[in-house]
């Protein structure tokens, strides 16, 4: 008798939870998805925005537009929410001026020296975009480009996790900015109750290519706009990182980080030793400890005033920390705030910079039949 009530239970929770699964653009276990128009680009595609939002009042506004995290809301310490990455208020403004700001970068992101390298034998010319070498993808990268919407939803109930997703993709054609192959890419960004914004990279091709897909969000977890982000705690899951030349570009050399100002193993103030750098700030690839295609610990950041922390995990073997030393004060971002010099720092999980030119690097090949895969999480919390 016992075994029969369990079992009809157990049927009307399916159907009950059945019921929250799978609703697009409505809310299913508390999670919501909404996608709204954002504007056109010049060439008239529509380009939507995509909120993903949480019980908590997590939100996350993802663009079609480069795939670009436009905003990002997260409770401090007294359960204040606050956007906690730099972007603009439209389209234009994205379109026209963002360094890079919130967007997908590919096919490569980071640098390749002289936009060239060679692979099975053939030389490859690439895009020159900064100074003599290619940066980011070139000049029309992945943060340049209207992704389509595979899916967007919101599930979860009893049944499952509750979360809400989208799934973007991108078709990269043979010989775009120089790469060879079709590229078929997608990034899914799922939000979950956990208040965690997880990213999976995924990407196959017709020919043997180079693929290094990030985020390049620019993160003040005091909130957008509101300060430098010197007097924020960073600790770096690296023992080593990679030196670079004037231009940017790795020597190819892996350095161990004690007695320097890279050493982040330990919980430093980002402003406590950034003087020191001598390119004007920290712009370097940060070799992450553990084993990369392994989910991994890559950095904990604590905002004092607000009690922020975000955790990052991924799956990458490095990570560009970046700390805004291009910002000027030239750009007026959201909610009319100027971003000057250290207003925001990167954490760009990737493989190393340059790696098409060093075979001592972890490989960035990606051959017909094989599938680039790549996932970052970044947790969010309070102390
Ligand atoms: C690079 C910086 C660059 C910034 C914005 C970072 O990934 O390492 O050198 O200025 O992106 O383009």
């Amino acid at each position: 008798m016992k075994t029969q009530i369990l079992l009809i239970l157990a049927v009307v929770i399916v159907c009950v939870s059945g019921c929250a699964v799978g609703k697009s653009g409505k809310e299913a276990g508390k999670m919501s998805v909404k996608v709204e128009p954002f504007g056109k680009t010049p060439d008239g595609q529509v380009v939507q925005m995509v909120t993903l939002a949480n019980r908590s009042g997590v939100e996350a506004k993802i663009i079609t537009y480069g795939g670009i995290i436009v905003s990002l809301k997260v409770p401090d310490r007294n359960g204040k929410l606050d956007d906690v990455v730099l972007g603009f208020d439209n389209l234009e403004d994205y379109i026209t001026k963002s360094p890079y700001f919130g967007a997908i970068t590919g096919r490569y992101a980071n640098r390749i020296a002289g936009g060239k390298f060679t692979l099975d034998g053939t030389e490859y010319t690439l895009a020159r975009n900064n100074g003599p070498n290619h940066l980011h993808g070139g000049i029309k990268g992945f943060d340049k480009v209207v992704w389509k919407i595979e899916r967007a939803k919101a599930s979860g109930g009893i049944l499952g996790a509750d979360r809400a997703e989208l799934k973007l993709s991108y078709l990269s054609k043979d010989g775009e900015e120089g790469y060879p192959g079709n590229l078929e890419c997608t990034v899914t960004y799922t939000l979950t109750a956990e208040n965690e914004l997880k990213i999976s990279y995924e990407a196959t091709t017709d020919k043997p290519t180079v693929v290094n897909l990030t985020n390049h969000s620019y993160w003040n977890l005091a909130g957008q706009g509101n300060g430098d982000i010197l007097a924020h705690e960073l600790m770096l899951n690296a023992d080593d990182y990679t030196p670079v030349d004037e231009g940017l570009i790795p020597t190819g050399e892996i350095r161990p980080v004690r007695g320097t100002p890279m050493d982040f193993t330990r919980p430093m103030t980002i402003g406590s030793r950034i003087k020191q750098v001598d390119i004007g700030g920290y712009d370097h690839n940060f070799v992450l400890n553990g084993r990369a295609g392994k989910m991994k610990l890559c950095a904990r950041i604590y905002e004092p005033t607000s009690g922020r922390v975000m955790e990052i995990h991924t799956t990458e073997p490095g990570v560009q920390f970046y700390t805004g030393n291009f910002l000027d004060g030239s750009l007026t971002g959201k909610q009319g705030r100027v971003y000057k010099k250290h207003y925001a720092f990167c954490l760009e999980t990737q493989h190393f910079p340059d790696s098409p030119n060093k075979p001592n690097f972890p490989s960035v090949v990606l051959r017909p039949g094989q599938k680039y895969r790549s996932q970052t999480v970044y947790s969010f919390s309070t102390m």
